[in-house]
């Protein structure tokens, strides 16, 4: 029986970032993806160019488009528009594109991929990981890495991450054409969608448009939504590939780990509540889960609880204020249109909470306070 040092489960961002880093690192590692290839996924691609800083390889060969302007809308009208400062602090992807550009770098550094791969059992024997699919196949290794998305069963099976999951509800079209958004431009809109908004960002040659909804079990009818959010880029109301889905958002700090194991990405309930950014956490997670496995496999230390305490500080601290946001703007959406994007200095915040310069817990306590105030007037 061959031991691996480290097994992850599922090829997405988050996963293929860990593997990345870890293969670098020497360490055997292997990559169990379900899909047999890169499939269209269901995501705006919308990413701070901050990321950049946890790869020592170039990102821009996965980037499509560079956004350097915001339009804001309500109800398609009342724009507000935003122009983002510094070097393309912002950028789009095509998800499919990021994702196999990440294994690939895994691969090129020592990583093994095996797919179709989907994994069914995961379970400690002896002091190992044995982790299997439906026909038989096993691996054994001294670490896992569940990076398997939003559906993942395992966090629950083994005690991290949330007891109560949250939800937002998603749908997401993919168009290959761009219509009339303009070039470098992402789109945000707020009326449309009852507590949430729509999102269109460029791609090239294309464009992906989506609609969350971010607090209760109301789900907004995506039919009506997307007959007046097409035609007003320039699509026909029946255009582009839809997919609806439920994303796994932050609902609280917990433990992402045991003595062996760690979760990273949506698996980890790490995608922003507000603004469903889950990129970001995704490779940071990726890059920091990988970091804590090293020194472990090293024998640098004797558990993994860094993990835990690092993604608390630098992501879900903002979290816990970006959850406070999101249920107070959704509820009263007009107001938070009115005093949260349309003030004047809006557009500066929003760059900076876009670039990942600043954190909700930057900007928290006054809007929160300044939305409850108007609200109960
Ligand atoms: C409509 C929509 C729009 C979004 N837009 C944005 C955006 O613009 N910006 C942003 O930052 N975030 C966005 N997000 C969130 C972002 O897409 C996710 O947070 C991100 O995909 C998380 O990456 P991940 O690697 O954790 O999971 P995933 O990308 O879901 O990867 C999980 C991988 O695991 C594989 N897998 C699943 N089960 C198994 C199994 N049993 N065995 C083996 N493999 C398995 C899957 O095939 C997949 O490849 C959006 C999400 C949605 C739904």
């Amino acid at each position: 029986m061959k031991i691996k040092d480290v097994l992850i489960i599922g090829a997405g961002a988050a996963g293929a970032t860990a593997a990345f880093h870890l293969a670098k690192a020497g360490k055997t590692v292997t990559l169990l993806e379900m899909s047999s290839k890169e499939l269209l996924k269901p995501c705006g691609g919308g990413m701070a160019a901050a990321v950049q800083q946890w790869f020592p390889f170039d990102l821009m060969p996965a980037v499509d488009e560079v956004i350097n302007r915001v339009d804001f809308s309500w109800n398609l009208s009342d724009p507000v528009i935003a122009e983002l400062p510094g070097s393309s602090p912002f950028w789009i992807v095509r998800r499919e594109k990021l994702d196999a550009y990440i294994a690939t770098k895994a691969i090129e550094a020592g990583a093994e991929i095996l797919r179709p791969f989907r994994v069914t059992r995961v379970e400690k024997q002896e002091g190992y990981w044995q982790v299997a699919n439906d026909s038989g196949e096993k691996l054994t290794a001294k670490a896992v890495v569940i990076a398997d998305g939003s559906n993942s069963p395992w966090p629950k099976k083994f005690g991290i991450g949330p007891s109560q999951q949250h939800y937002a509800f998603t749908t997401s079209v993919r168009l290959e054409r761009r219509g009339s958004l303009s070039k470098s431009t992402a789109k945000f809109e707020f009326g449309l969608v009852k507590h949430g908004f729509a999102w269109a960002f460029p791609l090239a040659g294309g464009i992906n448009i989506g609609i969350g909804s971010f607090i209760g079990q109301h789900v907004t009818d995506r039919k009506v939504v997307l007959e007046q959010l097409l035609p007003a880029l320039g699509f026909d109301p029946k255009e582009g590939i839809r997919t609806d889905g439920l994303l796994r958002v932050w609902n609280g700090h917990h433990s992402l780990n045991t003595d062996s194991l760690i979760a990273v990405g949506d698996a980890a309930s790490l995608c922003d509540p507000f603004l469903a950014e889950g990129l970001r956490p995704a490779l940071l997670s990726g890059y920091e889960a990988a970091s804590s496995l090293n020194s472990w496999l090293e024998g640098d230390k004797k558990d993994l609880n860094d993990y835990t305490k690092t993604m608390k500080s630098k992501w879900g601290d903002s979290m816990a204020w970006g959850r406070r946001i999101s249920q107070v703007f959704y509820r009263f959406p007009k107001v938070g249109y009115q005093l949260g994007i349309k003030r004047p200095t809006a557009p500066q915040r929003i760059a900076e909470i876009l670039s990942g310069k600043m954190g909700y817990g930057d900007i928290a306590t006054r809007v929160i306070r300044r939305l409850l105030f108007s609200a109960d007037r």
